[in-house]
């Protein structure tokens, strides 16, 4: 690269010199006038020392010149090149005497000369300089580009006398420049555009739809079970498997639609000019159907399916922004309706998410002013009739709706990870009521709902405070029980065993809640080293029904017996069910039958006046 003056610089100092020049040949001119008047001897001396210094003029301009990196040439108006330097010959491939007296046709390929004679003609005729970027074809093939400034020249009467070129080789910058570009707009793993060049082409979409008086559809795609195979087989595998997948998603659209990953293994179709809401419903079609065959992955086949959000501009959202998020809650619940579908974006998603967000906020300051409160279910002793047990339940009184399930919020302090605040309460205003009872009936205990969010590694802190509160001197081991779900081993980040280890160790016993529904397996049973089994309602229910599963129940409860686990059977409404499991060995009972969730005011006064029977 040549010396770091800016092109106007550069111009200027060329300018002088082609003026100085000119107005020296014009003082010449004067000269020899003048000399033709005397006589012809002193006429020879002059055409001498007149040609010598022209050569000598000549010699300075072009070593001048020539000792520039940049491109330069000077051409009289007719187009013809007067002057040009060695880094002008070079980049072209021509010698000095191939180029003087010829015009660009004879230098550059047909197109890209009329192209120069174009803009050429329009700085002289305009009489102002002009700069620009321009990628010319060498004779070898080889494309590079020219910073290319071209400025007018003048005599000193103001005629127009040619133009100056000069040419600097970005090639390199711009090679770089695009590089850059393209880090910033694509994702380099799949090579399709990125989140920032998605925004950008979908601003583009909704301008142009506008224009057009149509619809654009926006498809979220996220594969679903990626993180299996990125977590099993590693993340070179998982990464082919994005590339493929991205590859198949491209193939079931149209040149003019957009594909671009949003990170992960969520990707982002943009379909345009989009006259009938069907043809994205067939491009979702289309891509789940493709992504459900099987993955070729280096030595193995993977599967995955696809869950698909369909929205669409102006219908669902009217920015881009907006759209990208009607499209992710269209996906989730394609999600949560069992994966490998779509789901269009609707008014009343957008209604419930505004709604969901407003319970998260009610939800985090509940947390702050305790406005929850404890119910508490007895659990009764099949042997005795007696209520041994109570499973505290949790409430929220809401301040406008009243009293919320905590069906509707337990999940969603769970997303927000509230959840570990609000079980602590839960947890110590149980073992509050645990202590006063078991002071009262002895072996009396509660037990308390645990959510797999409570044992990852960020909620530590509360699970120390509730073994040192389960240590404390007043409240006798076995005060307390933790109900955990079979799901807690899949979602969390810790060592589930060595916490359960240190919970056992401390006395509180460990529950499996809801046992039936998730894997149901014997073998956690073993692995988890659990001291209660809780049959699930679901279980429960289908009980007293023709065909029910009544030998399915007594098999689990001889199971459990032998690994030493007793079984509580939940949701419990009728004597029937009451009856069919005494029958088959069950060891505790919890349900409408005996009673319902009650406040622990009320489930005290009953256990005082030793009405805890049935
Ligand atoms: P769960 O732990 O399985 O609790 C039993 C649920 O079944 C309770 O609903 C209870 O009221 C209900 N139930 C009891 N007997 C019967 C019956 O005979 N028939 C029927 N149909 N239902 C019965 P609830 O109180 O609405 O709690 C729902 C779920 O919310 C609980 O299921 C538990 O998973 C969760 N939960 C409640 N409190 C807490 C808590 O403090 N922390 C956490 N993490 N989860 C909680
Ligand atoms: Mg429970
Ligand atoms: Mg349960």
């Amino acid at each position: 690269m040549g010396p770091d003056f800016t092109p106007d610089d550069r111009l200027g100092a060329l300018l002088e010199l082609v003026n100085d020049y000119y107005e020296q040949v014009e003082r010449d001119r004067v000269l020899i006038e003048n000399a033709l008047a005397v006589n012809s001897e002193e006429l020879e001396s002059l055409y001498e020392k007149l040609r010598e210094r022209t050569d000598a003029e000549r010699a300075v301009l072009r070593s001048l010149t020539t000792s520039v990196p940049d491109l330069l040439f000077v051409k009289s108006v007719d187009g013809v090149y007067r002057t040009c330097n060695h880094a002008f010959e070079r980049m072209l491939g021509l010698r000095e005497d191939q180029v003087l007296g010829r015009t660009v046709h004879d230098v550059l390929p047909g197109e890209m000369a009329d192209e120069v004679t174009r803009i050429e003609q329009e700085v002289l005729s305009s009489r102002a300089p002009d700069l620009r970027e321009q990628w010319i074809e060498l004779s070898n093939g080889e494309r590079r580009c020219l910073e290319m400034l071209r400025a007018p020249y003048f005599a000193s009467d103001g005629t127009t006398l040619g133009l100056v070129g000069i040419g600097r080789d970005v090639t390199q910058k711009k090679q770089a420049d695009d590089l850059i570009w393209k880090q910033a707009n694509f994702d380099t793993l799949t090579g399709l555009p990125n989140r920032r060049m998605l925004r950008e082409r979908l601003e583009h979409e909704i301008r142009q739809a506008d224009r057009a008086r149509c619809s654009v559809g926006v498809l979220l795609i996220d594969l679903d079970h990626s993180k299996e195979i990125n977590d099993t087989l590693g993340h070179k595998v998982g990464d082919d498997l994005l590339v493929e997948a991205a590859r198949r998603i491209s193939a079931c659209t149209r040149e003019s639609d957009t594909v671009a990953r949003l990170g992960g293994d969520e990707f982002i179709v943009v379909l345009t000019r989009l006259n009938d809401a069907r043809h994205a419903e067939n491009v979702a079609s289309k891509i789940i159907a493709r992504l459900a065959e099987p993955f070729q992955l280096q030595d193995t086949v993977g599967y995955v399916s696809a869950s698909v959000g369909i929205t669409t501009y102006p219908q669902d959202a009217q920015d881009v922004e907006d759209l990208l998020k009607s499209a992710d809650q269209a996906m989730y619940v394609a999600k949560r309706q069992g994966r490998n579908r779509f789901s269009y974006f609707t008014q009343s998603l957008q209604t419930a998410a505004y709604e969901r967000q407003r319970l998260v906020n009610d939800l985090r300051e509940a947390i702050a002013q305790g406005a929850f409160h404890l119910h508490f279910q007895p659990i009764v002793d099949v042997a005795t009739g007696h209520i041994h047990m109570a499973e505290a339940l949790v409430r929220w009184d809401h301040a406008v709706r009243g009293a919320i399930q905590p069906e509707e919020f337990i999940p969603m302090a769970e997303e927000t990870g509230l959840i570990v605040q609000l079980g602590d309460w839960v947890f110590h205003e149980a073992a509050r009521w645990a202590e006063r009872w078991a002071a009262l009936i002895p072996g009396f205990q509660v037990s308390v709902n645990v959510s797999p969010v409570q044992f990852r590694a960020e909620a530590a802190r509360s699970r120390a405070s509730w073994i040192a509160r389960a240590r404390d001197s007043l409240m006798p081991p076995h005060s307390l029980v933790i109900e955990i779900t079979e799901g807690l081993i899949l979602h969390t980040d810790v060592d589930v065993m060595s916490v359960l280890a240190s919970l056992r160790a401390a006395g509180i016993e460990v529950a499996i809640d809801d046992f039936g529904t998730g894997y149901s397996s014997l073998a956690y049973l073993h692995r988890f080293d659990v001291d209660l089994l809780k049959i699930d309602q679901a279980f429960v229910a289908s009980l007293d029904k023709d065909g029910g599963e009544t030998a399915l129940c007594e098999a689990i409860i001889v199971m459990a017996h032998k690994l030493g686990v007793k079984v509580v059977a939940e949701g419990v409404e009728t004597q029937r069910q009451a009856d069919l499991l005494a029958g088959a060995g069950c060891d505790s009972m919890q349900g409408y039958l005996c009673s319902r969730p009650i406040p622990p005011e009320q489930l005290e006064a009953i256990l005082r006046h030793g009405a805890h029977g049935r």
